[in-house]
């Protein structure tokens, strides 16, 4: 690979070859047993902007070198694992997030993190409903995974708050699709192909979401059962009469005995 290429493109510090320093993203959550080895010949890669991110992937396309977009590494499928020799993306340096707050929406650079993006949203009194578990994922790695969370029940999933995706395809042509809408219904809807892609499609850099107002209380109830199938049992219930919660969560006793409780719903 000719890496002064790369290093011409987003400057030769963002470009790292020795694998000691790259460490960090050759692997990511998916659990040991099952995760994929990563290749041997691999650059990892790290633009500023979408402009270089589409001349790191039109001189890719030209090469034909694979590239692996890589997010906050905490997926648990393997997804941003470069499995062949390649170039790794990291979206890391695109961190901007503002929040237009007449108009209830964040307008997140993809390498922001979930936590970032929480943050500034709380800082102006505000509410993004969606919360896949592990904080440290980015906003485009959410938006490519189409993450859910244990509130995906009340609130659904990432492609309900995602109304607008700025990305790069593999060819470097820049997209820009939907916006700060909530009505955006004209012609075919590219922009949900590329929610869930998994970085097959194109490089998301940067997202519109839908926020809303907070929640005016929030209250946390602990119940427990002497046997789990009355404690699954109830779930139905609770969402059939008309109360659904933000997050239902089942937890086991972890120690036995005998006249206790063994395990509960907490919400
Ligand atoms: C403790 C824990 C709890 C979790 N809980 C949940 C949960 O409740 N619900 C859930 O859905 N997931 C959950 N996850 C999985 C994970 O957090 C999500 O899948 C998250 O969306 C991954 O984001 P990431 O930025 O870490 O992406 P990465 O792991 O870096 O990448 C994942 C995939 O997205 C692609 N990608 C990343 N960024 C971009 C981009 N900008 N453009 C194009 N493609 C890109 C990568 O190529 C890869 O294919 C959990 C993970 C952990 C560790």
């Amino acid at each position: 690979m000719r890496v002064e290429k790369l290093e011409d493109i987003v400057g030769k510090s963002w470009v790292i070859t020795e694998k000691e320093r790259m460490l960090d993203y050759l692997t990511d959550e998916t659990a040991i047993e099952v995760r994929p080895q990563p290749a041997s010949e691999l650059t990892l890669v790290k633009p500023a902007n979408p402009q270089e991110i589409s001349s790191v992937l039109k001189f890719a396309n030209c090469e034909k070198i694979p590239v692996f977009p890589r997010g906050g590494g905490t997926g648990l499928c393997g997804g941003a694992i470069p499995t062949e020799n390649g170039i790794i993306l990291s979206l890391e340096r695109l961190k901007k997030i503002d929040v237009d707050k007449d108009n209830l929406m964040a307008i997140a650079e993809a390498g922001a993190t979930l936590r970032e993006l929480i943050e500034k949203v709380e800082q102006e009194r505000l509410f993004f409903p969606p919360h896949p578990g592990d904080e440290s994922a980015q906003v485009g790695g959410i938006v490519a995974c189409n993450a859910g969370g244990s509130r995906a029940v009340k609130y659904g999933i990432m492609r309900s708050y995602v109304k607008g995706i700025d990305a790069v395809l593999p060819t470097g042509e820049l997209l820009s699709l939907g916006g700060e809408l909530l009505k955006n219904n004209t012609g075919y809807d590219l922009m949900h192909l590329i929610v869930g892609s998994e970085g097959t499609l194109a490089v998301i850099t940067k997202v519109v979401l839908r926020l809303f107002p907070p929640a005016a209380a929030s209250v946390t109830m602990v119940i427990p059962y002497y046997d789990r199938h009355d404690a699954i049992n109830t779930v139905p219930k609770i969402l059939q009469s008309g109360i659904i919660p933000l997050a239902i969560e089942y937890m086991d006793r972890n120690r036995n005995f005998s006249q206790a409780p063994r395990c509960g719903l907490a919400m």
